[in-house]
C-alpha cells in the first residue's frame, strides 16, 4: 500500500504522553525471571498459582521449594512476569487514569514561595477569581504549634496565598469540608494528600456514602502527590533535639530521597536528612499505602519528575482538564507537554510505593528465657508515681495479651506496640506476685518495637512435681523517655476453669 501523500503526520500534542503512551512504553519493557525473583518470590508475595511455569518452556514448578525453577536459558522475554498476578504491569494500577499530563508553573508572582511550581495555589485563584468556587479547604500552620497542619476554610485567593507550602503530616482536611458543607458553601475545591481525598471519593461514590445523593454542594478534588507523612509528635521533638528551632523554619521540602529544612524560602536548607534517617518517624498509616498520586483526585498535583518550581499535574475528569487549561489560558499558569522524563520518574516511584507494603514484615519473635535473679524481688507490689509526662494523653502505648501453652508450661505474653512509631529501650518486667511479695522476677530490655509490631515472650511457669502452678503474674513495661507504659497483673488458672 503507497501512503497517501495528501495525508500529514498528525502533530505532536501533550497527549502523545497520556495513558496510550505509558501502555506502549510498559508494553516494550523486558522484564525477566530475575525481577519477578526479586519483586514477587523473595518479598514472599507469591501464591503459588503457578503460572509462571505454566506459560515458559524453561520454567517448571518445583514442588520442593514451592517455587518456579529455571531449568534453561533465560531470553528475558518478559512473559512470566507480565502474566503473574501478583506483578503491577498496567498503567491504571501504577497511577490511576487520567485525561492529560502537564508539566506546570505559576505565572503570579504572589504565588513563587508556593511548594514547587505553585499550581495547587494558581488554580485556588484562578477558581475564585472566575467565581467557579465559594471556598476551598486548604491545610495552614497552626500558628500555636510550629508546623503543625490546620484545615481551614477559605474564601479569598489571599488565603490561598497564605495557605501556600506542604506540611508533612496528616491534616484533618474532611472535617472542614464538612463545616463548609453544613456552613452551606455550594462550590468547594478541596485540597488534600490521596488518603484525604480517597476519604472525599468514597463519601461521594460508595454506595453508603454521606454525600453520594447530596445535591447541595459540588466538591472539585485537588490531591497533592504523596509518598509519605510523618507523625509530628515524634519527629518535632526529633528536629528539635537535633537544634532546629521549629519557629524559624520557612520550609520543608522532601527532594530525591531527602528531607531538607530551610530557614529561609530560597536559601540553603539548614539541614537535610536522607529520608531512611527519618523512616521510623513515618506515620504507620503511610506504610500501607499504595497511592502516590492521587488517583481519585479531579486534578493531582505533585513534584516528582518536574525539576525545580514546576509541578508534575495530571487532569483526570473532563472538568479537571478544563480547569488546567483554563487558567493556563488565562495567565494563571504556563502548562507545558508531559514528557518521557517526567514520566519515567512518576512511574518508578509509584511502583516504589505500590511494591513497598510487601516489604513490611511483621516481626513475631518469640523469647524464652529461664528466669534470672537480675535484681532484688522487691518486697511489695503496688502501682508506681507516674514520673514521666505521657506526650499521648490517654492512648495506650502498648497492648499486652497472654497466653498459658500448657504443654510447654509456659506463660506467652504478646506485646504489641500500638503507636504509631518506634517504640525504643523498652524494659519489660515479669514477675510472680503472692500475696504482697515477688519471685522469680524476670528482666529485658527490647531494642526497637515497630508500630504495631507484636514481640511474644515466653515465660517458664512454677511447676511442683511438673504440674503449673496457677499464680498472678505482674507485668510491666517501661521506656526512659515515657516512664512507665504499661503494667498489669494477670490472675492465671488452668484452661478449662476459666
Ligand atoms: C504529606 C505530603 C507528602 C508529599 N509527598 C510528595 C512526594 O513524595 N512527591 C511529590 O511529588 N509530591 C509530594 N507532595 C506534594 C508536594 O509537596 C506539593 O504539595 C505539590 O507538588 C504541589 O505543589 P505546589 O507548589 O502546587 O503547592 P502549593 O501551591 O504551595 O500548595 C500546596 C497546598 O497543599 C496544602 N497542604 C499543605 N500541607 C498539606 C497537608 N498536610 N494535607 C493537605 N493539604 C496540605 C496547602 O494548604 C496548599 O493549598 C507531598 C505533599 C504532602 C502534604
Ligand atoms: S524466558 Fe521469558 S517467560 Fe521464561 S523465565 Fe525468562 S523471562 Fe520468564
Ligand atoms: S505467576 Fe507469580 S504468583 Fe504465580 S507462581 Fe509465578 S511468581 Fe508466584
Ligand atoms: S502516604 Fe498515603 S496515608 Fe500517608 S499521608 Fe500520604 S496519602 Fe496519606
Amino acid at each position: 500500500m503507497t501512503e497517501n501523500p495528501t495525508e500529514s503526520k498528525p502533530e505532536s500534542t501533550q497527549y502523545d504522553y497520556s495513558f496510550d503512551y505509558i501502555q506502549k512504553k510498559l508494553e516494550g519493557k523486558k522484564d525477566s525471571y530475575g525481577m519477578l525473583m526479586k519483586e514477587i518470590i523473595r518479598a514472599g508475595i507469591c501464591t503459588e498459582c503457578g503460572t509462571c511455569a505454566a506459560v515458559c518452556p524453561v520454567l517448571e514448578w518445583d514442588h520442593l521449594s514451592g517455587q518456579p525453577k529455571l531449568v534453561g536459558k533465560c531470553t528475558g522475554c518478559g512473559i512470566c512476569y507480565n502474566q503473574c498476578p501478583r506483578t503491577i504491569t498496567d498503567p491504571i494500577q501504577l497511577m490511576g487514569e487520567f485525561k492529560t499530563g502537564y508539566v506546570s508553573n505559576t505565572n503570579i508572582p504572589e504565588v513563587l514561595g508556593g511548594q514547587d511550581g505553585g499550581t495547587v495555589t494558581s488554580l485556588l485563584c484562578y477558581l475564585f477569581d472566575e467565581h467557579l468556587i465559594d471556598a476551598a479547604i486548604v491545610s495552614m500552620k497552626d500558628p500555636d504549634n510550629p508546623w503543625h497542619p490546620v484545615a481551614q476554610i477559605i474564601t479569598s485567593k489571599d488565603d490561598a496565598i497564605k495557605a501556600s507550602g506542604s506540611i508533612y503530616s496528616h491534616s484533618q482536611t474532611v472535617e472542614a469540608l464538612m463545616d463548609a458543607i453544613r456552613e452551606d458553601y455550594r462550590s468547594i475545591a478541596f485540597v488534600g494528600t490521596p488518603c484525604n481525598i480517597d476519604a472525599v471519593d468514597k463519601m461521594t461514590n460508595s454506595p453508603a456514602g454521606m454525600l453520594k445523593y447530596f445535591m447541595r454542594a459540588h466538591i472539585l478534588k485537588i490531591g497533592l502527590f504523596c509518598m509519605d507523612s510523618f507523625a509530628p509528635e515524634a519527629l518535632y521533638p526529633f528536629f528539635e533535639n537535633d537544634g532546629i528551632d521549629l519557629t524559624k523554619v520557612a520550609k520543608m521540602d522532601i527532594n530525591k530521597g531527602k528531607f531538607h529544612i530551610y530557614y529561609e524560602r530560597d536559601g540553603e536548607p539548614v539541614k537535610s536528612y536522607t529520608i531512611a534517617q527519618l523512616d521510623k518517624f513515618k506515620s504507620s498509616s503511610c506504610n500501607f499505602c499504595t497511592d502516590l498520586t492521587a488517583e481519585n483526585a479531579d486534578i493531582s498535583v505533585g513534584s516528582v519528575g518536574s525539576g525545580a518550581k514546576k509541578n508534575t499535574v495530571f487532569a483526570r475528569t473532563g472538568i479537571g482538564t478544563e480547569i488546567v487549561e483554563d487558567a493556563a489560558s488565562k495567565g494563571y499558569l504556563t502548562i507545558e507537554p508531559y514528557n518521557a522524563i517526567n514520566l519515567n520518574a512518576v512511574l518508578f516511584l509509584a511502583k516504589l510505593k505500590k511494591v513497598s507494603q510487601y516489604n513490611i514484615q511483621k516481626r513475631k519473635v518469640f523469647i524464652v528465657r529461664e528466669p534470672r535473679e537480675v535484681e532484688e524481688p522487691r518486697v511489695e507490689t503496688k502501682p508506681e508515681e507516674e514520673t514521666v509526662a505521657k506526650p499521648l494523653g490517654s492512648r495506650k502505648f502498648l497492648s499486652v495479651s497472654k497466653d498459658i501453652d500448657e504443654g510447654e508450661k509456659i506463660l506467652k505474653i504478646s506485646l504489641t506496640n500500638s503507636v504509631g512509631y518506634i517504640l525504643e529501650d523498652i524494659k519489660i518486667r515479669v514477675v510472680i506476685v503472692e500475696e504482697l511479695f515477688e519471685k522469680k522476677p524476670w528482666i529485658t530490655t527490647i531494642r526497637e518495637l515497630f508500630p504495631f509490631e507484636s514481640i511474644d515472650i515466653g515465660y517458664p511457669l512454677e511447676t511442683v512435681d511438673d504440674e503449673i502452678v496457677y499464680s498472678n503474674v505482674l507485668v510491666e513495661a517501661s521506656t526512659e523517655k515515657y516512664g512507665k507504659i504499661f503494667s498489669r497483673t494477670f490472675k492465671l488458672a488452668p484452661k478449662e476453669e476459666k
